[in-house]
């Protein structure tokens, strides 16, 4: 691991021991529309740089998804990596419109699905 990305590591699990557990979402929020519209001057639709990054987390989490299936997982990479996903799920929220009541009707439908499935099968494959 290159020295920078080390440092990195190390100050994230340091800050893990002093960082507060409850979230701020309107924060959180307001510096997340802050970084989509830092990017407003570069002549593509709002949020499109974003929403590469979101793309890059979301291959992230599953490369750390893959070495936990081959044992070689760390925790803490888990970790920082659900973090980015969950925070790329409030900017593709934010930049596509999907606001929370939708998103968890949507989960509500999903989960339902699921629920009727093992009922009927016992099973979900
Ligand atoms: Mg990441």
């Amino acid at each position: 691991m290159e020295k920078e990305k080390i440092l990195d590591r190390e100050k994230f699990i340091s800050q893990l021991n002093t960082t507060e557990k409850d979230i701020d979402k309107s924060w959180i929020m307001d510096v997340l529309r802050k970084s989509i519209d830092s990017n407003l001057h570069d002549g593509n639709p709002r949020g499109h740089r974003n929403l590469i990054i979101v793309m890059e987390e979301l291959s992230e989490l599953s490369k750390e998804i893959s070495k936990q299936l081959r044992d070689k997982g760390d925790q803490y990479n888990i970790l920082e990596e659900l973090a980015d996903v969950q925070l790329g799920i409030y900017y593709v929220q934010e930049i596509c419109g999907v606001n929370n009541d939708d998103l968890h009707k949507a989960m509500n439908i999903k989960m339902r699905r699921l629920g009727e499935v093992l009922e009927e099968k016992g099973k979900y494959q």
